[in-house]
């Protein structure tokens, strides 16, 4: 494999089983959570949001959700799983909606120093080239004075705490490759927005944190490669995430389908 995204190398601390399915069998399949789906209409409506504030005009919030529910209705499909069976499909649109209008009510008028939004990454973590990370940061800021920001929306009903965020390493790693980048740099800032409790959390890392990161995610590439390379297996990890795995059929613990497919 030459390009690693932090999530392939998180489904394999996840699974390795189902690393192995989706990233080297290059299995794709249109199976996903409705939490994954709501996630991404959200993103779409924030996008549409902050392109606009990009050309210069502030969408109403009625704009805003109307691009939320047009593109839910266009892009659902039947197979969506919902494994909290309690839970309605219009519960979980509900709770996009309810997202985005607490984002809007809290950010309006949208003074931020946008530069950008879903800006797509793909760096390497080593001056020979042969450790490269891909990645979309959701939005980033510039002051223009080299003091940039990260930003991440999470849709999820899971908020990290500030030392969580601390040890977070989707967006430090994003940090490393935005700093790979030929950009004056005189900080970095990492934030998340938790959407379902309306909270932000933001977090610096040191230079050695970094480059802590950068070893440990070496080895980590190492650790996959030398496996692949040597035909060695990449053992199941039964979990209760298994709910949310859409690979049933193609994992040998499993049978049949994920019954929450409806
Ligand atoms: S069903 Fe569970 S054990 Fe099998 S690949 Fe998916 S996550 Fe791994």
């Amino acid at each position: 494999m030459k390009r690693f995204s932090y999530s392939s190398l998180e489904t394999y601390k996840k699974c390795p089983a189902q690393f192995k399915i989706r990233y080297i069998d290059n299995i794709r399949k249109p199976d996903e959570s409705i939490e994954a789906f709501m996630g991404k209409r959200v993103h779409e409506a924030l996008e549409y949001l902050y392109n606009e504030v990009l050309d210069g005009c502030i969408p109403f919030f009625d704009h805003v959700v109307d691009k939320y529910n047009s593109n839910w209705q266009d892009k659902w499909h039947n197979r969506i799983g919902i494994v909290r069976t309690e839970k309605s499909t219009n519960y979980y649109k509900s709770l996009g909606e309810d997202c985005i209008a607490r984002y809007y009510r809290k950010y309006s008028p949208f003074e931020e120093p946008l530069v950008g939004n879903e800006i797509e990454l793909n760096f390497a973590i080593d001056k020979d080239g042969k450790y490269v990370i891909k990645g979309i940061v959701d939005r980033l800021d510039h002051d223009g004075d080299g003091n940039w920001e990260i930003h991440d929306y999470k849709s999820g009903k899971r908020a990290l705490t500030q030392s969580q965020a601390d040890k977070d390493n989707q967006l430090a790693l994003y940090q490393i490759g935005l700093m790979s980048k030929d950009k004056e740099i005189k900080s970095v800032k990492l934030v998340w927005h938790f959407l379902q409790h309306g909270i932000k959390v933001e977090s610096v890392r040191t230079e050695k944190q970094l480059r802590d990161l950068s070893i440990s995610i070496k080895k980590q590439i190492d650790k996959i490669r030398s496996q692949m390379n040597s035909g060695g297996e990449f053992p199941a990890k039964e979990s209760i995430l298994c709910n949310w795995c859409y690979y049933w059929e193609e994992c040998h613990v499993q049978n049949g389908a994920n019954p929450f497919i409806k």
